[in-house]
């Protein structure tokens, strides 16, 4: 600054004694200049001074009084401070306005007010009046410099500075000062000059006194009546010898008053922690910017709005700083949850992001206004959740999508093979399933939130059923298929044999093995619908199916059997068995005595009568009947009608008619044959 130049001060950059350097911390600022605007600069300053982050671990101390008392002198020489100091020789004055250093070594903000004493020169008391309710708002300490010879001149210049301060007092902690805590200031009288001939005590006394007299002509407003001076400040007096004349004991003294506020152990210790006004460090600045703010538009300075004004400006900062951070940490996790993976320890991670997001936020915030810090944590709180929250339902979407298609992988898995227990399958899978979404769900879920996942399970355990029931109906399905080839294989001979045979009750024979192979498959199929936990209609549905397919199956066999090949050679067969062997199987070798056209017509018939017995299935005994049941629908093959009773018919009467024909032929084909063979016996 052009005054520290005019004044030959060189601000001191950054050595402490022990050689650390210190960047910033010798550094001055004029927080503010003559022209009572307050400067930009005093957060970063405080942050450059290392002060920012030291919550309420620091004092602020102010000092007061009339020009050229040696204010500046004596702040340098107690706190290491570098402010102006009046050039002996030119008896220049300093600028006006506030300047602030932080002290050497110490975590103390120390302002050095100029130019209080506009009284004296005959200005305005405006500055006067600003920089008192400014120092007061703020400072633990505020310095009262004077000279010895002037106390007790009670109406010179510091005893009017004294009136202006006590009433701008009440004025800012007049209805505070009940509690007793917040508010409180010390007074320190600096005697400068103190030549030895008046005790300290009797100064002291005389200073006192003055200072009640002063308090009682205040004006104070009705209900601050009978309030004392010693409600509001507490009074403290030192004495200081002659700079000058008696520099050895000025240094001396200085040094002893200087350990008043450095040694926290003394019992003369300077900064009372009652003296505190309570603002955390970071929020000095603002703070102290709002103050001159109000001083300066003569504004009433109401200290709890003050208070209340820097919270929600700090708790906001803080907030948003936490929110960065936490903003920092979540995005990469963003992606991942959007591509549709389940990641893992999401849960732990987000608490992670959301204790230290709070944590940050609640070391820095809690120390301002109360009502205010818990109003912005909810809020941030919840912007917090519903920053999450996505990722929640995210992880919950993806973690259902993996959990189906392990499901889907584990039922195939489990099927394969020959032997398994379909339900034990399906059961198994479903339970892992179902922990596995589970137990993500959980971790993913944070506490004192109002996210659920019991509604997605939910969704889940219903997919996982459709899939479960249609690996039923495919594996039923397959069931039904293999029972129906195991019947037909069953099946075959028997019947093969019993068509053979021909036999009147050829039919019961049939019937009776059909209906035995289909008991024994509809048992092999209840056993195994068990284990599928198949419902009462599926097995319904699966019998009806099985049945029909046994009957066409049997119906297959049989249309194989008379197709027109097989069974005119079955007809040749029987004819031939009774024509060309006799009733003991033997063959015939016919002589001309024989009756060869009896014979002929025997055989004939009886081989005719077959016919009609192929061509209906038609036991004798009315109990081998088999009427399949009649069944609504079949959904496991088409449902096209199904007219069982003309299923019972093999061949019709044409076909009949046509059979007998073509059976005569061959038939004839034999007699002649027969009569030859008499004929050539004879002949040889
Ligand atoms: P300020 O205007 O109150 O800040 O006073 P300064 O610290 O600038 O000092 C004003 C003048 O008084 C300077 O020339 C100092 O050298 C001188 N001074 C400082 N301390 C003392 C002191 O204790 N006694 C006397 N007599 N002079 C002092
Ligand atoms: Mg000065």
């Amino acid at each position: 600054s052009p005054a520290a130049q005019a004044n030959g001060v060189t601000p001191v950059n950054g050595h402490t004694p022990n050689g650390a350097q210190q960047f910033g911390s010798s550094e001055r600022i004029q927080v503010i200049n003559d022209e009572k605007n307050f400067t930009p600069d005093l957060a970063s300053q405080i942050d450059r001074w290392g002060l920012r982050d030291v919550g309420f671990s620091y004092n602020i101390v102010a000092v007061f009084g009339s020009q050229s008392t040696g204010k500046s002198t004596l702040l340098n020489r107690l706190f290491g401070t570098t402010f102006d100091v009046m050039d002996e020789s030119q008896r220049r004055q300093t600028t006006k306005g506030i300047w602030m250093c932080r002290g050497k070594g110490m975590g103390v903000m120390v302002m050095d007010v100029e130019g209080t004493d506009g009284r004296e020169r005959g200005e305005d008391q405006d500055f006067e009046r600003k920089s008192a309710l400014f120092s007061l708002a703020s400072s633990e300490i505020l310095i009262i410099n004077l000279w010895e010879h002037q106390v007790g001149l009670y109406q010179g210049a510091n005893m009017g500075l004294l009136k202006t301060v006590f009433e701008v007092n009440l004025g800012l902690f007049g209805k505070k000062a009940q509690d007793g805590t917040s508010g409180r200031t010390l007074l320190l009288f600096v005697i400068r000059d103190h030549i030895g001939v008046t005790p300290l005590a009797n100064l002291q006394a005389t200073l006192t006194a003055d200072l009640n007299k002063i308090w009682e002509s205040l004006s104070k407003p009705a209900e601050l009546q009978d309030r004392l001076l010693s409600d509001y400040f507490d009074l403290s007096f030192t004495a200081l010898p002659h700079k000058v004349l008696a520099a050895d004991k000025f240094e001396s003294e200085v040094q002893q008053l200087r350990k008043r506020f450095v040694e926290k152990g003394r019992e003369d210790y300077l900064f009372k922690s009652a003296y505190h006004k309570r603002i955390p460090a970071d929020g000095v600045a603002f703070y102290m910017e709002g103050i001159w703010e109000q001083v300066q538009t003569n504004k009433d300075l109401d200290l709890p709005t003050q208070q209340e004004l820097l919270a929600q400006f700090r708790c906001d900062e803080i907030s948003t700083l936490a929110l960065a951070e936490f903003n920092e940490q979540s995005k990469p996790q963003r992606r991942p949850v959007e591509a549709g993976r389940v990641v893992e320890g999401l849960g732990s991670m987000m608490r992670n992001w959301k204790t230290q997001a709070l944590t940050r936020y609640d070391r820095d915030a809690s120390r301002y206004h109360q009502g205010v810090y818990k109003r912005k944590r909810v809020d941030l709180l919840s912007v917090i959740d519903s920053t999450l929250s996505p990722l929640f339902l995210g992880q919950l979407k993806n973690l259902h999508k993996s959990c189906l298609v392990a499901f889907k992988k584990e039922m195939l898995e489990g099927m394969r093979g020959e032997g398994y227990n379909f339900a034990v399958v399906v059961n198994k899978a479903r339970e892992k399933c179902e922990t596995r979404f589970t137990e993500g769900a959980k971790e993913a879920l944070l506490e004192d939130t109002d996210w659920t996942w019991e509604d997605e399970v939910e969704l889940l355990r219903e997919e996982v059923g459709i899939v479960a029931d249609q690996c039923r109906k495919d594996e039923t399905k397959k069931m039904v298929n293999l029972i129906e080839r195991t019947c037909k294989r069953q099946i075959s001979e028997p019947v093969d044999i019993h068509l053979n045979k021909a036999a009147p009750d050829m039919w019961d024979g049939v019937l009776i093995v059909f209906k035995t192979t289909l008991e024994k498959a509809e048992a092999t199929y209840l056993t195994k619908a068990k284990s599928f936990n198949c419902t009462e209609e599926e097995n319904t549905t699966a019998l009806a199916t099985l049945r029909k397919r046994a009957w066409l199956v049997l119906r297959a066999k049989i249309d194989e059997q008379v197709a027109d090949p097989v069974i005119l050679g079955k007809l040749r067969g029987h004819f031939e068995d009774r024509f060309r062997y006799d009733d003991s199987g033997v063959p015939r070798v016919w002589k001309p005595e024989d009756d060869i056209d009896s014979a002929f017509k025997k055989a004939k018939d009886q081989t005719l009568e077959l016919i009609p017995r192929y061509s209906k299935i038609a036991p004798v005994d009315p109990s081998n009947e088999y009427t399949l049941p009649s069944e609504p629908s079949d959904s496991l093959s088409s449902t096209e009608e199904f007219d069982f009773p003309a299923t019972l018919t093999v061949f019709t009467e044409t076909k009949s008619l046509d059979l007998s024909a073509r059976f005569r032929k061959d038939a004839d084909a034999y007699y002649v044959e027969a009569k030859r063979s008499t004929v050539s016996s004879v002949a040889q």
